[in-house]
């Protein structure tokens, strides 16, 4: 080849690159330009008390139940969004797809387990057992064979269903209670789950699923001392369902509090109840966890202005927000701003009337029971 077009070809190529196009076949034109930039998002979220706090999604579907993606795609939203640990709960009851899905409750996970390791994503094993309601859909997750679980769907079975699970040490949480509330006893504390949980085969319960947010059972983890879980419950893509154009918008999701970044950490956390869980603009928790994250979230400085009118003297704060959640303010005491958004990543500026120590705002952002946000006193400086 001669030294000229070795030149042209080399420009060209260096041409293409800066602009995103490859022409390395002859007669082919690669318009990868247009293609979606491919990584993985980093939420950031400061470790609470020592503790780092995992992004974790303990509740999904793919067509080996009646999600309607093939479990690979769910490994890769999974690293896409950041998370760090998931888990795949078919059905076990409810296979719509089995004429052309071979029933096999193990093989979803299976066929994760390797993309799951190279993505560092953990992959936690899992089911739904899947009863009439009441009393409902209850996953089992740190499962062994999922082969092992009863597939007849009759109510004389259900108990033995569930301690199927207990049986084999699994966490058990109660799903969506409130999903069907039409029908009688479907959103109350049932004999059926006290029964559970007076027999340790009942360790937490879903405060949100996907959408909704099921306040009872807010309730009934504080009160019963249940870990708050919060899950996708994803059945299509999560592109599809979630609005993942607005920056604070995430898959809902379980902020586990754990010591280390492992299955073991994860299970010690759950069973600890050190969770919280988020649904994009909400939180909901116990009260000493959702406190402990916001402490960790979010500082206010020292005054940096202050501001004389007609004697009165005002000062002026910033207040930051160091991680990717969202929160939103109400004053309850003092003489301060009366609202302050605190959007991922951000800071504003609050004002106070000079001479207080401190200022009482209830965080409306948060639910620490069904009808009580979490309260914070800023102390002033
Ligand atoms: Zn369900
Ligand atoms: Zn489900």
């Amino acid at each position: 080849m001669k030294k000229k077009s070795i030149l042209l070809i080399g420009f060209l190529f260096a041409f293409n690159l800066m602009f995103g196009q490859r022409t390395d076949v002859e007669g082919m034109m690669y318009l990868d330009e247009n293609r979606r930039p491919i990584y993985s998002e980093n939420i950031v979220i400061p470790d609470v008390n020592g503790y780092q706090v995992l992004k974790c999604d303990f509740h999904t579907h793919t067509v080996f139940s009646d999600g309607v993606v093939w479990p690979t795609i769910r490994a890769q939203e999974a690293w896409e969004e950041g998370l760090d640990a998931i888990a795949l709960t078919e059905h076990i009851e409810y296979h719509p797809y089995k004429d052309d899905v071979k029933v096999d409750h193990n093989r979803s996970h299976e066929l994760i387990e390797t993309s799951s390791k190279k993505n560092n994503v953990l992959l936690i094993k899992g089911t739904e057992i899947t009863r009439q309601t009441p009393p409902g859909h209850f996953n089992a997750i740190f499962i062994g064979d999922a082969s092992s679980y009863i597939e007849e769907n009759v109510s004389e079975r259900d108990r033995e269903a569930v301690m199927k699970a207990s049986e084999q040490k699994a966490f058990i949480f109660w799903n969506h209670p409130g999903w069907r509330p039409n029908i009688a006893g479907s959103y109350e504390w049932i004999p059926f789950v006290d029964d559970l949980h007076k027999n340790k085969a009942l360790h937490g319960i879903e405060v949100i699923n996907g959408f909704g947010f099921h306040m009872k059972a807010l309730d009934w983890c504080v009160d019963k001392g249940l870990t708050v879980m919060g899950t996708s419950d994803i059945h299509n893509l999560i592109g599809h369902d979630y609005d993942r154009s607005k920056d604070y918008v995430h898959r809902t999701m379980t902020l586990v509090l754990a010591k280390n970044r492992t299955p073991e950490s994860i299970r010690e956390a759950l069973n600890a109840g050190r969770t919280v869980a988020w649904a994009s603009k909400i939180l909901a928790g116990k009260e000493e966890n959702v406190k402990a994250l916001f402490d960790a979230c979010v500082k206010i400085n020292p005054f940096h202005y202050t501001e004389e009118n007609n004697g009165e003297k005002t000062n002026f704060y910033e207040i930051k927000n160091s991680s990717d959640l969202y929160f939103e303010l109400k004053l309850k005491e003092g003489d301060a701003t009366e609202q302050i958004v605190l959007y991922p990543q951000s800071k504003q500026l609050i004002s106070a009337k000079a001479g207080q120590s401190s200022l009482t705002y209830e965080v409306t952002s948060t639910y620490v029971r069904s009808d009580k946000h979490l309260e914070v006193k800023l102390q002033l400086k």
